[in-house]
């Protein structure tokens, strides 16, 4: 259920959506989702300097870019945020496909972790801020877990981020609880797609 954190947050008109969320709680799997089965909605194609796992695509999942070619993008001013994930890669949104998308009047999303969220809030306030949540410490665990992808060490280093990132959430305006990741999907889209009239969000207790 969404869980709009003020008022104002259902009042808002824009049609960029940011979402973050602590690591594993599934924000890669709910954009894809998002991806597969809304099409009018564009993603943004982060810029990363880590190597690509088996099955990932150049342009496709991320563009994946040697620390020079990131550094001349951080010069150049080309990125809308960046910043260093896991004390292991840099990631960074490319700014202008971003506008081209919001001025062709596209909803817009980005997915990334919480130090980007904070610089688009410092420099495009208007954005809506959708924090996702897992639904408890404990499933968090259990996904971070079952990925299988990370090295022991890794996953303890990813564990105390995710602590310190789950206490971001009153920063952001609406908080979506990943229990199922079409259902999120669906959510998301709706904070997204609404034109003149948001829904009126209820948040799943009193
Ligand atoms: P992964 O390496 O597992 O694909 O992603 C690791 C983390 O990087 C995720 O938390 C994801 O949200 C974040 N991330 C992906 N793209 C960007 C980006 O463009 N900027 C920032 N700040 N974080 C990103």
């Amino acid at each position: 259920m969404t869980e709009p954190h003020s008022s104002e947050a259902g009042a808002r008109r824009s049609r960029l959506v940011v979402l973050a969320g602590p690591t594993a709680v599934g924000k890669g799997t709910v954009a894809a989702a998002v991806r597969e089965t809304h099409p009018e909605v564009w993603i943004s194609v982060s810029a990363t300097t880590r190597r690509p796992r088996p099955g990932e695509e150049n342009g496709v999942h991320y563009w994946f870019v040697s620390e020079a070619e990131f550094d001349r993008m951080v010069a150049e001013d080309e990125l809308l945020e960046w910043a260093v994930v896991h004390k292991a890669a840099r990631y960074g949104t490319p700014r202008r496909p971003v506008e081209a998308a919001l001025a062709a009047g596209r909803p817009a999303m980005l997915e990334i972790d919480l130090q980007g969220a904070r610089q688009v809030r410092g420099t495009m306030p208007e954005a809506l801020f959708v924090f996702l949540k897992p639904p408890s410490w404990e499933e968090l665990v259990r996904r971070l877990v079952g990925r299988g992808t990370e090295t022991e060490e890794e996953r303890t280093r990813r564990l105390v981020t995710a602590r310190e990132e789950l206490a971001a959430e009153p920063e952001f305006d609406v908080t979506i609880v990943n229990h199922e990741v079409h259902a999120a999907a669906e959510q998301l889209v709706t904070l997204m797609t609404v034109g003149e009239e948001r829904p009126s969000l209820r948040p799943d207790q009193p």
